[in-house]
This record gives structure tokens, sequence and C-alpha cells, in this order.
């Protein structure tokens, strides 16, 4: 899928969006779990010549400083929401515009998947988009807004593509 390409992904998002299950659905389940500092805790995986680093976003705000460490060099950002939780949605906009507000996240291509497509009442992947207003404000970047259910698998191999075709 990714070629030869050496790609540095990091998947954040709030809690429950789906991060795990994207990554156990996928095959990429030999999760290597590491604690630079208490209470932060990052998951990286390696699959071929990819390395995925994960972890939750929203309400640490003494452990971001930390974040900034992961950022260097990134390929591309995967934002994982859960589509079927509006109520969470505005948090996680303030958490995405946080990250990609940082110096070395400026032009970083994104892919945010709306996931949890497969519940009731799930916003679709436009409706996210809009929320997001990531027409108006990503004008330096490659983005995409691409629905997924993690259960099934459906749009995760589309996400990967999507990034693959869409980094150099
Ligand atoms: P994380 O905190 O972002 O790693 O989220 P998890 O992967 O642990 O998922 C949180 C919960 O949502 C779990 O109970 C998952 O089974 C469930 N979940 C994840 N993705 C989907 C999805 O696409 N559809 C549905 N219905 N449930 C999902």
């Amino acid at each position: 899928l990714f070629g030869s390409k050496e790609m540095k992904i990091l998947m954040l998002g709030l809690d429950k969006a789906g991060k795990t299950t994207i990554l156990y659905k996928l095959k990429l389940n030999k999760i290597k779990t590491a604690t630079p500092t208490v209470g932060f805790n990052v998951e990286t995986v390696t699959y071929k010549n990819v390395k995925f680093n994960m972890w939750d976003v929203g309400g640490q705000q003494r452990l971001r400083p930390l974040w900034r460490h992961y950022f260097p060099a990134t390929t591309a950002l995967i934002f994982v929401v859960d589509s079927s939780t509006e109520g969470r949605m505005q948090e996680a906009k303030e958490e995405l515009y946080s990250i990609i507000g940082e110096k070395e996240m400026e032009n970083v291509v994104l892919l945010v998947w709306a996931n949890k497509q497969d519940l009731k009442d799930a916003m679709k992947p436009q409706e996210v988009s809009n929320f997001l207003e990531l027409k108006q404000n990503l004008k330096n970047q490659p983005w995409c807004v691409i629905g997924s259910n993690a259960l099934s698998g459906q749009g995760l191999v589309e996400g990967l593509s999507w990034i693959s075709s869409n980094s150099d």
C-alpha cells in the first residue's frame, strides 16, 4: 500500500473515537506502549515502513507541550472523530485546530476519519467536514474527510490509500 516510502503517521482523536479499533482492524495489532512520562501514553505501531504514533487528545492541557516532541517529520496526521457523538464534535474541533496550529504541523497532510458511520444518526462525512470548517481554514495542505466503520473496516484502506497518494 505505501510502497517503499518511509512514513510517519500521527493518529490522534478524542478518547473513544475508535483509534485502537482502527489499528486492530488494520491488523496493526502489535501495539507497543511507550510511556515517555507519567500520564502520557503513546502507542507506537510499525507496519512495514510506516510508523504510527497514537494518543488521546482532549482535556490534558499540561501534557500538550510534550506532544510537540512527536510532531517533526510527520508525513500525515490522521484525526479520528466519533461521528455519532455530536456533543463532542466541538471539543474535537478545538483539539484538531490546536494541533494543526503548531508550527511543525502547519502544512501536514490531514485525513479525518468520520468514524462510526454504521451508527444511526451518525453525522455524514460531509457534515463532519462542514462542522470542522476545513474548507474555509485549510488552504495550504491536502485534506480529506472519509467515512469509516472501524468494526467492519469500511473506509480504512481508502483512507490510507488517500494518504499514500497525497504525501511525497
Ligand atoms: P479510542 O479510545 O479512540 O482508541 O477508541 P476505541 O478504539 O477504544 O473505541 C471506543 C469504542 O467505540 C469501542 O467500544 C469500539 O468497539 C467502538 N467503536 C470503534 N469504532 C467503531 C465504529 O466504527 N462503529 C461502532 N459502532 N463502534 C465503534
